[in-house]
């Protein structure tokens, strides 16, 4: 469910009337709504209340500052992927103890700044990793508390590509080492073991994968603890998907997934910890963009928009599909025809749908791409030299630009001419002193 509907013949996010919101910000631009972050947040909250959970929402998904304060103030922690995630959740108000930090390259910064912040949870993806984290923690005379993100080798997730928990995929140590691992880690003196971490995949429809790992992960638990290894935290990591278009498989509800965990879990005596991304704020956001020119081809006719892949790249990069609405409401029984939706972009693949069936519709006119809350604004790039696009936050008839547009000549700003290409007399920056 989401507060982006029709009143009076136009989309609206909340009380804020789309095209109205258009004329003032510009097109393309992202539109998230508050209240629907907030009821996400608060659903799957609620499926956990009985039991001693942190919901460490998954910062990757949309990392907007103001995004991350919604769901702060719902509650939420933080699972970060990158040191910039880390002072972004930190800035936004997520406290250090609510953050644990996922990723297959950490850097040594990244663990420094990690350690220096004291976040809740290091997830571990290799030994070697292990390894700097030990030298690191014990230089600075700490102890950095540690889950291994282990990979139970289970197939999951929409797309070949967004699926992490298969022995082939780079993630996690492999299930077969881990014993050895654990007990390595147990006795160094830098580490503090804590909990045992899965992440399987993402935009996952249906509970039996979840299942199969969380069960093999609670096996793997009493197995440690015979080892005599110290576990008192799971975190099953995020994945779990949303009903991208009509015809779309509809996922499990919170409540279900959430009693499939408790049901594995309860015997464990654990803390769990969730990382749920897509599905807090991928329905809270929609990309209004407006139709440049209405164009027929021999077989085809296409829709340019101008919104390109550099704006929103899932459907180039994983075949995602995104419904596709006119922001001005068409009569019930207006005659549709057959699109191709495509951007401006000199790629064949910036194309976000493919003999879509849309009413007529005229140069100028504004799209809405639904459900593009989520791995949109935060994989956008300035390919063929288009800036950044806005990210606007509603709330109820509130609107406020939550990430601003920059300009050709602020871009241009951050390039520079080396001395030997301008008049040879200029001073060259240093690399990595500018
Ligand atoms: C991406 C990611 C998530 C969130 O996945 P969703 O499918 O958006 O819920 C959680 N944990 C880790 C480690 C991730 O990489």
């Amino acid at each position: 469910m989401h507060h982006f509907v029709y009143k009076d013949g136009v989309l609206h996010g909340e009380e804020v009337n789309l095209e109205v919101l258009a004329a003032e910000v510009g097109t393309p631009f992202y539109c998230y709504s508050e209240a629907t972050l907030r009821r996400h947040l608060r659903i799957f909250r609620k499926a956990f209340d009985d039991v001693d959970a942190l919901i460490a929402y998954s910062i990757k998904a949309n990392s907007n500052v103001a995004v991350i304060k919604i769901l702060a103030e719902e509650g939420a922690g933080a699972d970060v992927v990158s040191g910039g995630e880390l002072k972004r959740a930190r800035a936004a108000g997520i406290p250090a103890a609510k953050i644990v930090f996922s990723g297959v390259g950490k850097t040594h910064q990244e663990l420094a700044l990690a350690l220096d912040e004291g976040i809740y949870q290091f997830n571990v993806e290799s030994e070697p990793e292990l390894d700097a984290l030990n030298e690191i923690a014990l230089s600075k005379a700490m102890r950095a508390p540690i889950a291994f993100r282990v990979n139970p080798d289970v197939k999951a997730g929409g797309h070949e590509k967004i699926s992490t928990g298969k022995r082939e995929d780079k993630f996690g140590i492999p299930w077969t080492r881990s014993r050895d691992l654990y007990s390595r880690a147990s006795s160094m003196k830098g580490i503090d073991v804590k909990g045992v971490d899965i992440h399987i995949g993402s935009q996952i429809s249906e509970l039996a994968p979840f299942e199969a790992a969380f069960k093999k992960t609670a096996e793997l638990v009493t197995t440690l603890r015979a080892d005599g290894c110290v576990i008192e935290r799971v975190d099953l990591g995020g994945g779990l998907g949303i009903p991208y278009g009509p015809n779309a498989i509809d996922p499990p509800h919170p409540d279900e997934y959430a009693n499939m965990i408790k049901r594995i879990a309860a015997p464990l005596n654990v803390q769990l910890i969730l990382e749920p991304g897509r599905m807090i704020v991928g329905n809270a956001g929609v990309l209004i963009s407006r139709v440049i020119y209405m164009k027929d081809g021999d077989e085809k006719r296409f829709l340019i928009i101008d919104a390109g892949m550099n704006d929103l790249l899932r459907p180039a990069l994983y075949d995602a599909y995104h419904d596709i609405l006119p922001v001005s409401e068409r009569t019930v029984g207006s005659a549709c025809q057959d699109y191709d939706v495509v951007g401006p972009i000199c790629e064949t693949g910036d194309r976000f749908v493919r003999t879509h069936a849309l009413p007529e519709m005229n140069n100028g006119d504004l799209v809405a791409i639904m459900s593009t809350g989520a791995y949109g604004a935060v994989q956008t790039s300035e390919y063929n030299s288009r800036p950044l696009i806005p990210e606007v936050l509603v709330s109820g008839a509130l609107r406020a630009i939550i990430r601003v547009r920059p300009t050709i000549d602020d871009m241009l700003m951050r390039e520079r001419m080396p001395s030997w290409l301008n008049d040879g007399r200029g001073v060259d920056p240093q690399p990595g002193r500018e």
